[in-house]
């Protein structure tokens, strides 16, 4: 890379780093399912809460934060330990009736009911994806994907087809950006910072970035990729790009960018008024 080029790429990574740092992160916790999941304690309700709170993470964000306090209330204080104790059958009773979007209650209770066979069987659902972990991320979260569908304990009359809605958990093998699950990755692997949990012991530099559409029309602004297409691949090249800045912690700039989109603070069309006062501007191609 030229100095000139080196220049501009080190000056964008400051750039970043301020708009992460000025990021006023109470204020938008109030505006993201993450902050629902921080009124818990205890590791494995933190665990559970935020399998909910990403599995239902689409369409508009207070939506989908009132479904997920819906569904969190049908699970109890200690959602954890019901899905650590509960079957099949049991979180499908729990959660009969519920509905967000296009996914219903037995779609959850599917989930839920593997991620509990998975804690018991590991002791946590971070360690059922340590153990499948073998220095990649795609193959382990495919490999864990499959292990929740397989153990979900449904009748095999509701385990036909795809035995869970694609939309719910997607296998990254197939190419989907798996937007919602590697959300729930950066949530759990992340070092504690207000945001994230740091639950996970696995290193923050092996995660990809959860992109959607807000993250992905932000980073084609910032020539962080060319590719048009919401998918896995993007979502890596996307990542690449940020660990030239933070490479412990490349994903660490997702909550910030993600919340320019969610706040309109970047709008989709250029607005003059509003990127004249945007940290970024200089960078943007747009
Ligand atoms: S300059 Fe405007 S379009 Fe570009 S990132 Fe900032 S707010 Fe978004």
């Amino acid at each position: 890379m030229g100095r000139s080029r080196l220049r501009e790429a080190s000056d964008l990574g400051a750039a970043l780093d301020r708009v992460r740092a000025e990021t006023d992160v109470a204020s938008r916790l109030a505006a993201d399912p993450v902050g629902i999941v921080h009124r818990y304690g205890d590791p494995a309700d933190v665990e559970i809460a935020g399998l909910v709170a990403a599995s239902l993470a689409f369409g508009n964000v207070r939506a989908l934060r009132a479904s997920v306090e819906r569904a969190l209330e049908r699970l109890g204080p200690r959602p954890g330990r019901t899905v650590r104790d509960a079957s099949f059958g049991e979180l499908d009773a729990l959660l009969e009736g519920f509905v967000h979007r296009t996914t219903r209650g037995r779609d959850l209770a599917r989930t839920l009911s593997g991620a509990g066979a998975l804690v018991r069987r590991h002791g946590s659902v971070g360690a059922a994806l340590k153990a499948r972990f073998e220095g990649e991320l795609r193959p382990a979260l495919g490999a864990l994907v499959r292990d929740v569908r397989a153990a979900c304990g449904a009748p095999a009359r509701l385990r036909s087809g795809t035995s869970l809605p694609a939309e719910l958990l997607p296998d990254p093998v197939a190419g989907s950006a798996c937007k919602r699950l590697l959300l729930y990755l950066r949530w759990m692997i992340r070092p504690a910072d207000g945001v994230d949990f740091g639950l996970w012991d696995l290193p923050a530099r092996i995660l990809v970035i959860p992109l959607d559409t807000h993250v992905h029309r932000i980073a084609r602004n910032l020539g962080l990729t060319r590719r048009r297409d919401v998918s896995w691949r993007t979502a890596e090249e996307v990542t690449a790009s940020l660990r030239r800045f933070d490479p412990e912690d490349p994903v660490g700039y997702d909550f910030a960018l993600c919340h320019m989109g969610i706040s309109r603070a970047c709008p989709s069309r250029r607005d003059p008024a509003r990127c004249a006062d945007c940290g970024l501007e200089p960078h943007c191609v747009r």
